[in-house]
């Protein structure tokens, strides 16, 4: 037995296994930090794979008989990190934060205490945490933190699919018992995330009944369609329980109009006499965004330069009003600093979750005691992490001025990434120029094709083919140097009309994503010139700078 108890933390808190086992988290800090390098955006060389490469995993691997030493363990934990992507100045792929150091420890005390989120009996630090955070963001967002409730769960996704399982409890009762009818739909707009897709899959309303309502020019859902389609589907027997408003979309941040949204709804329940329909905000990537809500615009207490602020008003005209919604989601694991699995998931009128609640029967062993008041058996989940303590960390250090210095710096580094490039590459498109945030899509073009063509629809469905297949290409580059500046693709920017389809057709383009802490305005010229060189490549030109 002594043999493996030296594998946990001590019992007894004795000074030696205390310093042992800080040895073993100062090692793996000390070798990621030994291959840090600002101008890559990999903790070094990234490690080619041979084609055969899991599957060489898949014959060879096995677990030992008898266990390694540590040190060991160490050395095969710090090989993982070899080449592994890092969040330097140059990463700017997709919304693949980095991790904050009060996230990191407000993980690891989670992880050091091993608390059940279930019920607080067993895991009270992270009960006592999530009903904070529950509180602190309520209040942020403008719901009324006395009715409000909510819980941590998976990603932005399980937010989704929570938002969809209050939807249909509310409309109908009897569905967790009976079933769901047949004749449930559900809406969001054509540039919404994939999350709505499996989750209609998932809870039996089926895909065929989730209607997409089409984009306008600044991506964000069009709202005479939106009726529209209602309209259509309540004419023919339906009912809508769902509508997620995508308030900023993954890939350009387009920022549906959620107070829009609601005016519709409620003149369609008042029209045909409908129960109230669900409105759940999609707030996990831009959610953050609403912390500019009580930002005073005029007096600018932190001083941003004018375009910035100008530009982070403009988000705030439709970020400020979230709190419409009847659910929405903060993805800390996004632009909220924290390690995954870290997501918060918000409910306008709390006691909508009794609607998911277990009867006391069916939970034997936890919660319904004389001890113990807070029992989350309305997840989907059963034993949950508590990742609370990570956002509570995160909270607490970041404050809210904090989270607005990190936010507004996207923005400003997207407003001068966009400058820098128009001035230099002349046969591409900023394909979401009306969407200022953490994003920038770009599409090179050849051959007389251009963006406002086919943003007005007016560019063949073979022309929007062509230029994708050229922008594939480029992806391919970027990808082959992302070493360098990892840059991101998209297959699907949003979906545009041809002059020659009934069809709409998907836009592939580049992506800048500014998401590290580090990228700041004075690093965009090397990034700039990472993406002119990919550009040259793929037109064959000679390289004339060499990183
Ligand atoms: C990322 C994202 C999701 C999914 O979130 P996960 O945390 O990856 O599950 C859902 N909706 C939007 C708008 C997103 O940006």
């Amino acid at each position: 037995m002594k043999d493996v108890q030296h594998l946990f933390p001590s019992e007894d808190g004795n000074q030696f296994e205390q310093v042992t086992f800080l040895s073993y988290i100062e090692k793996v800090i000390m070798a990621i930090d030994s291959s840090k390098d600002p101008n890559k955006s990999t903790l070094g060389p990234i490690l080619e794979k041979s084609d055969d490469f899991y599957k060489d995993i898949i014959e060879n691997e096995k677990t030992p008989n008898t266990g390694l030493e540590m040190d060991l363990v160490l050395d095969e934990l710090i090989k993982l990190t070899k080449g592994h992507p890092y969040h330097t100045r140059n990463f700017v792929t997709n919304v693949l934060p980095m991790a904050s150091i009060p996230g990191i420890i407000g993980n690891l005390t989670n992880t050091l205490l091993n608390g059940n989120n279930l019920w607080d009996v067993y895991g009270p630090a992270a009960a006592e945490t999530e009903v904070k955070v529950i509180t602190m963001m309520s209040k942020l967002v403008g719901y009324d933190h006395t009715k409000s409730w909510g819980y941590t769960t998976w990603g932005g996704q399980g937010a989704v699919f929570s938002g969809l399982r209050v939807a249909v409890a509310k409309q109908f009762p009897k569905a967790k018992e009976e079933g769901v009818p047949n004749n449930l739909y559900c809406f969001a707009s054509e540039n919404a995330h994939y999350s709505l897709l499996k989750s209609v899959e998932a809870v039996g309303i089926g895909s065929n009944h989730l209607i997409r309502v089409k984009a306008g020019k600044d991506h964000s859902m069009d709202m005479e369609d939106l009726q529209m389609k209602l309209e259509e589907t309540i004419n023919n027997g339906g009912i809508p329980v769902y509508i997620v408003a995508t308030t900023g979309t993954t890939d350009c941040f387009g920022i549906d109009d959620v107070q829009s949204v609601k005016a519709i709804t409620t003149k369609m329940e008042k029209k045909y006499n409908l129960k109230p329909i669900h409105i759940h905000a999609d707030s996990a990537l831009g959610g953050f965004y609403s912390l500019f809500r009580e930002y005073d615009f005029i007096q600018n207490p932190l001083a941003f330069e004018e375009d910035v602020l100008k530009a982070l008003s403009a988000i705030n005209e439709r970020m400020q009003y979230l709190y419409v919604a009847d659910s929405l989601c903060f993805d800390f694991q996004k632009l909220g600093q924290t390690p995954y699995l870290t997501s918060l998931f918000l409910v306008k009128n709390g006691s909508d979750l009794g609607l998911l609640d277990l009867e006391e029967f069916e939970t034997p062993y936890v919660g319904n005691r004389g001890y113990g008041s807070y029992h989350t058996g309305y997840t989907l989940e059963c034993s949950r992490m508590g990742s609370s303590i990570a956002i509570y960390a995160a909270l607490l250090s970041f404050g809210v001025e904090g989270y607005q210095q990190i936010l507004a710096n996207y923005v400003r580094v997207n407003l001068a990434f966009r400058k820098k490039l128009a001035a230099r590459i002349p046969n591409m498109s900023i394909t979401n120029s009306e969407n200022i945030g953490p994003i920038t899509t770009i599409r090179i073009y050849e051959d007389g094709a251009n963006w406002e063509l086919e943003l007005n629809g007016e560019a063949t469905h073979e022309q929007i083919q062509k230029t994708n297949d050229l922008n594939y290409e480029l992806f391919e580059i970027l990808g082959e140097h992302r070493e360098e500046v990892f840059f991101g693709d998209t297959k699907r920017q949003c979906l545009v009309d041809a002059v020659n389809s009934d069809e709409r057709f998907p836009i592939y383009a580049a992506k800048f994503f500014s998401i590290s802490p580090y990228t700041e305005v004075e690093h965009l010229d090397h990034i700039v010139q990472a993406f002119e060189n990919a550009v040259e490549r793929m037109e064959k030109k000679e390289t004339v700078y060499v990183l």
